[in-house]
């Protein structure tokens, strides 16, 4: 790896990114960052996070718990399966168990009550409205809800810590709080990633004294709060996606999604990058060049700690290992801008900057798709960013968690503030045929590719900035045939990701 970097830092947008890796490895358990922390400790197990549990028989472990007006809904796993049949939010329905608890009658007698089923339309996914059911006895729709012509794109966040899973000192936000933030940002998605190192959570009040799984738990306390719709997230108007970020100061912190994580990591948690990506995984280098910040403002203090992704630092063993990249990376970004006016001060903070180069270099040397992400890394409370927030935005077939994973690896994004929605028009045509493509996509050319997209951007050619074009730019590849990569910034800080010419399969 180190070796390439060399190589590659011929380069000139590249080497200053070799130049800049030589500063020392902090110390570091995980996240939190050194020195004090801005707030105090905050227990994390709030009733908006608690799940609830039924026992091995199948009835309510916590019968004598009265049901909440908000927060978790407590209901029987009949009245959840009749709920999720027919569409209902169980914060709806009112419970007539014993303890507060909603039976599937409870569920029937609410759809019998409605003169139509309660519906959340947003997000391009079209108003589905189910015909009144024929009776009180038969509560079934008689109407399919089916998905109308949708919007492509789906706007969401990455990298977002919940607690639980995430130790209480890691994270304020609750799974609860994290959807009703997402949902408050108008995201389409959210990817919830605690710590890898809290990945098991043996709580005995929340496990029955049984170590759950994170992610099982995560995705338990999800669909107390989605509801309407199946697991799969289609047809909701937020689609919850349970992963981790694999916490190590060496190699350095990955987000790792739509994969089973038990199946791909040892009981203690360690985790095989190689089964995870086989596995169909989602694996993304988390804030490659995040940095001790020498800083004699107190602030800065506060956001210290070696975060870089090492084999960019030429350590490392794990080139590869992974499919994309976190360019725009809240703190990241904070912090850059805290230090763009500093000159000479503090030269080493441009880490958005770096992460480009690194990815448009990758790309460019191992001639594969990468997809650059964002992510707002919220845990609930300063130095973090407080809530989930629009950084990336996906072109997806389907809106729903298989449709957002084949996007993603498809590199169909475009990121930056508010989910860089501005550079989602970049396309191209090609001197084959009818060959198009969009954002992600590679196209068969000769010689000659005309790429397109309104407005003003700069355009990036094989990791060289070409310059700024309007509505878009007819461009000749070096070699008839042979591989190019072009991307596009736009004002704004919107990114697009990358369209290929000739893009070597894999
Ligand atoms: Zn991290
Ligand atoms: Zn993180």
């Amino acid at each position: 790896m180190s070796s390439r970097i060399l190589t590659l830092s011929a380069i000139g947008a590249v080497a200053s990114i070799a130049a800049a890796t030589v500063l020392p490895m902090s110390q570091g358990d995980g996240q939190t960052p050194d020195g004090a922390e801005p707030t105090p400790v905050v227990g994390s197990l709030d009733p908006d996070g608690a799940p609830a549990l039924v026992g091995s028989d199948g009835r309510p472990a916590r019968a004598d718990r009265p049901a909440p007006s908000t927060g978790p809904v407590l209901a029987t796993p009949e009245a959840r399966r009749a709920a999720v049949d027919a569409g209902v939010d169980l914060r709806s329905v009112r419970a007539s168990g014993d303890g507060g608890w909603i039976t599937e009658g409870d569920v029937a007698a609410f759809i019998a009550a409605q003169p139509r089923l309660p519906v959340r339309p947003r997000g391009g996914v079209a108003p589905v409205v189910a015909a009144p059911p024929r009776n009180a006895q038969d509560p079934r729709p008689t109407v399919k809800p089916e998905p109308a012509s949708q919007d492509p794109w789906m706007l969401g966040d990455l990298h977002v810590h919940v607690s639980p899973p995430d130790e209480p000192g890691h994270s304020t936000l609750t799974v609860a709080k994290a959807i009703q933030s997402a949902r408050r940002g108008g995201l389409d998605f959210v990817i919830l990633t605690p710590h890898q190192a809290d990945r098991s959570f043996p709580a005995s009040p929340l496990t029955g004294g049984n170590p759950m799984n994170g992610q099982e738990l995560v995705e338990r306390l999800a669909e107390q709060h989605l509801g309407g719709a199946s697991p799969d997230g289609s047809a909701r108007d937020l689609v919850v996606v349970a992963g981790w970020e694999y916490t190590r100061e060496a190699p350095g912190h990955l987000g790792v999604s739509f994969v089973d994580l038990a199946s791909i990591s040892s009981a203690y948690g360690d985790m095989k990058t190689e089964k995870a990506l086989a596995a169909g995984a989602f694996v993304v280098i988390n804030h490659p060049f995040f940095r001790p910040v020498k800083s004699d403002l107190a602030i800065m203090r506060l956001v210290s700690g070696d975060r870089r992704w090492k084999p960019f630092s030429g350590v490392g063993e794990d080139a590869g290992l992974w499919n994309a990249i976190e360019v725009w990376h809240d703190r990241s970004v904070w912090i850059e801008k805290l230090h763009a006016k500093s000159g000479e001060r503090f030269p080493d903070t441009q880490m958005v900057q770096q992460a480009l180069a690194s990815w448009d270099v990758a790309t460019l040397t191992e001639q594969r798709r990468i997809t650059a992400v964002g992510g707002s890394d919220a845990h609930g409370r300063l130095p973090y960013t407080v809530a989930p927030m629009p950084v990336v935005s996906v072109r997806v077939e389907t809106r729903d968690k298989e449709g957002l994973r084949r996007a993603l690896i498809g590199a169909r994004v475009t990121f930056g503030r508010g989910g860089g929605i501005a550079a989602r028009d970049f396309a191209a045509t090609s001197d084959v045929a009818g060959e198009e493509a969009g954002i992600g996509d590679s196209i068969r050319a000769k010689s000659e590719v005309r790429l397109r997209w309104k407005g003003s951007a700069v355009l990036i050619e094989n990791g060289m900035r070409v310059g700024t074009f309007e509505n878009g730019v007819t461009r000749e590849l070096d070699t008839p045939g042979g591989f190019a990569f072009w991307r596009i910034e736009k004002s704004g800080d919107a990114y697009s990701n990358m369209i290929y010419a000739n893009l070597p399969p894999r």
